[in-house]
C-alpha cells in the first residue's frame, strides 16, 4: 500500500531487448527521416514529437525517436572522450596506419528501470525512471508520442499521465536508452495496467444565457488556445514536492465527473476541481513556476496558466482579476488572482486544472504529499523491471 511500492512486475514485461549500436544502426536508419523536428529542434526542449505519430510502440520507431534526441544531447553534453573519438575517426582516416585500433570500444551502458505505480486509473500519472551509467539520452513512447526524458544526475526520468479517456486494459511504453555515442543501447518494452475509473455522473443547471458557451466555435477556441500555451514546455523541473491548494474555500466539483448539462446525455467531463468561494478571495499559485499566459477566454472566463517546467502546467480560471502577468516568476503561494464568476459559471468558483503534457491528470493526488511519485526517489534495485544491462559497445 506505501507509495514505494515498485508494482512493476517481470510478468508484465513483454520483451526485453537489448540491442548493440551495431543493431541499431542497420535497424533505424531509414526511420530516421520520420523524426525531423526532434532532431532539427535547437533547444532541445521539446519532449515530445509532434502529435498523430503513426506507430505506438513500435521498436523501430522509438529507436528513430531516441537517435534524435541522442544526437542533441550528445552534441550538448560534449562528453569528452566520445568527441575525441568520433573527431579523429571521421577527420584523418587516410594518414594513420591500418593496424593502429582507430576507436577504443564505447564504455558499456548500465541501466535500471523503475516505472511506478504500474497498475493506474484515467487520470492518474505515473513515473518512469532510469538509472544509469555510460547514458546520454533515453525516450519513453506512450501511444505514439515520443517523450525525452529529463536528467538529474544519473537518472533519467519522465512523469506521464494517463488520458481520462483511456479505456481498461494493457497500456503499452517503450523505453529507450542512449550510449555514449548516441547510439541505442537498451531498448525495452514494458506494459502497465489501466484500471476503470469508475467515474460518477454530475447534473449541472445552465441558464440559457449561457447557451452559447456550448457552441462548438467558443469550445474549441477555448481548447485550441490552452494547446497552444501548453505546447511551449520549459524541460526544466520548476516544481518541488506537493502542490498547495490555490484557494480557500471548499472542493465543489472533482476530476473526473461526467457532466450531464440540463439533464443532457453527458458529453464531457470535468477536467479539474472546483472549489466555491466568495468573490474575490485570492487565487494562489499552487507550487513554484513561470507564468506562461493570462487573459480570457469566453467560455472558461478569465484565466491564468503557469508552466511548472518537465510538461506540468496548473491553470485557474473564471477570475474575477489577473494579478499577474506572462513571463513572471511564481514561487508556491503567490497571490495570481482572484475568485469570480466570469466564464461557463454556475456562481463563484475556481476551476483549478493541472495538465501533464497537455493531458489533464487529477489534480487531488498533486496536493498531497508523496502521492505523486517522486522522480528522485530512491528505488530497490531488486525491485526493478530489469537488472543492470550491458550493452555490447559493437
Ligand atoms: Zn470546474
Amino acid at each position: 500500500m506505501g507509495r514505494r511500492q515498485l508494482l512493476l512486475i517481470p510478468s508484465l514485461v513483454l520483451l526485453a531487448a537489448l540491442l548493440s549500436a551495431a543493431c541499431f544502426n542497420d535497424s533505424v536508419g531509414p526511420d530516421a527521416p520520420a523524426e525531423p523536428s526532434a532532431a532539427s529542434d535547437p533547444s532541445a526542449t521539446p519532449p515530445t514529437a509532434p502529435d498523430g505519430q503513426p506507430d505506438s510502440g513500435q521498436p523501430q520507431g522509438t529507436g528513430a525517436g531516441l537517435a534524435a534526441s541522442a544526437d542533441a544531447q550528445t552534441d550538448a553534453d560534449a562528453a569528452p572522450p566520445a568527441d575525441n573519438t568520433t573527431a579523429s575517426t571521421q577527420e584523418d582516416p587516410p594518414t594513420d596506419p591500418p593496424t593502429a585500433p582507430r576507436a577504443p570500444p564505447v564504455p558499456p551502458l548500465q541501466a535500471v528501470l523503475f516505472v511506478q505505480p504500474a497498475i493506474v486509473t484515467p487520470g492518474q500519472v505515473f513515473l518512469v525512471a532510469i538509472d544509469t551509467v555510460n547514458a546520454t539520452a533515453a525516450s519513453v513512447a506512450l501511444d505514439g508520442q515520443f517523450v525525452s526524458l529529463a536528467r538529474e544526475g544519473d537518472r533519467f526520468y519522465a512523469i506521464l499521465p494517463v488520458p481520462f479517456q483511456t479505456e481498461p486494459g494493457i497500456l503499452p511504453l517503450v523505453i529507450a536508452v542512449a550510449d555514449l555515442n548516441g547510439d541505442l543501447a537498451l531498448q525495452q518494452l514494458v506494459q502497465i495496467e489501466v484500471q476503470d475509473g469508475d467515474f460518477l455522473v454530475e447534473s449541472v443547471t445552465i441558464d440559457t444565457t449561457l447557451s452559447r458557451l456550448f457552441d462548438p466555435e467558443v469550445v474549441e477556441e477555448d481548447r485550441a488556445l490552452r494547446a497552444a500555451v501548453q505546447s511551449v514546455r520549459t524541460p526544466l523541473r520548476m516544481w518541488q514536492g506537493y502542490f498547495r491548494l490555490p484557494t480557500e474555500g471548499v472542493i465543489s466539483s472533482t476530476f473526473g465527473l461526467l457532466r450531464s448539462y440540463n439533464g443532457a446525455e453527458p458529453t464531457d467531463f470535468h477536467s479539474g476541481l472546483d472549489f466555491a468561494g466568495p468573490l474575490g478571495t485570492d487565487i494562489l499559485a499552487a507550487n513554484a513556476g513561470i507564468v506562461a499566459w493570462t487573459g480570457e477566454t469566453e467560455r472558461r472566463g478569465r484565466g491564468v496558466i503557469i508552466d511548472h517546467g518537465q510538461g506540468v502546467f496548473s491553470s485557474y480560471w473564471h477570475m474575477a482579476n489577473v494579478a499577474t502577468a506572462p513571463g513572471t516568476p511564481v514561487a508556491a503561494g503567490a497571490v495570481i488572482g482572484r475568485v469570480g464568476n466570469t466564464g461557463l459559471s454556475t456562481g463563484p468558483h475556481l476551476h483549478w486544472e493541472l495538465t501533464v503534457y497537455g493531458v489533464p491528470v487529477d489534480p487531488l493526488p498533486w496536493l498531497r504529499e508523496l502521492e505523486v511519485p517522486d522522480p528522485l526517489a530512491v528505488f530497490d534495485p531488486l525491485q526493478a523491471v530489469n537488472q543492470p544491462a550491458q550493452a555490447s559497445g559493437g
